[in-house]
């Protein structure tokens, strides 16, 4: 396991920080966010440390693409998929991101305007 002990996300794998869990794998988690912006919205991480997506990318070990399925089930279970849904990783501070371990956020249950502010 690729951890880090001051990582926000790392906690919540480790179950030292509560969190309102929608979906597992062996590989990855998704929990719902603490300040939602629409009726559906979770966050689907590695459970492995990685900073951003780049560097989930890079590992190179079919984690990414764990991730991603990950969010579509997610999308599935709360019901959004059909509707359509958003999947987001900001990436670096100047695109918001504000938890360096990587995290999809998945978006729905509203409409979604775009382009993105
Ligand atoms: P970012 O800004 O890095 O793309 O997204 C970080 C997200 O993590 C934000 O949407 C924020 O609301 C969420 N978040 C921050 N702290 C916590 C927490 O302790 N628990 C949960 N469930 N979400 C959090
Ligand atoms: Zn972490």
């Amino acid at each position: 396991m690729v951890s880090e002990t001051d990582c926000l996300f790392c906690r919540i794998v480790a179950k030292e920080i509560p969190a309102e869990i929608v979906y597992e794998t062996d590989r990855t988690l998704a929990f719902r966010d603490v300040n939602p912006q629409a009726p559906t919205h979770a966050l689907v991480i590695p459970k492995d440390h990685y900073r951003d997506a780049a560097a989930l990318a890079a590992a190179d070990h079919g984690l990414a693409d764990e991730v991603l399925r990950t969010a579509h089930a997610v999308a599935e279970q709360e019901g959004v998929a059909g509707s359509g849904y958003r999947m987001v990783f900001n990436t670096g501070p100047g695109a918001g991101q504000t938890v360096f371990h990587v995290h999809a956020h998945v978006l729905g249950g509203r409409g979604l305007t775009w382009p993105p502010g």
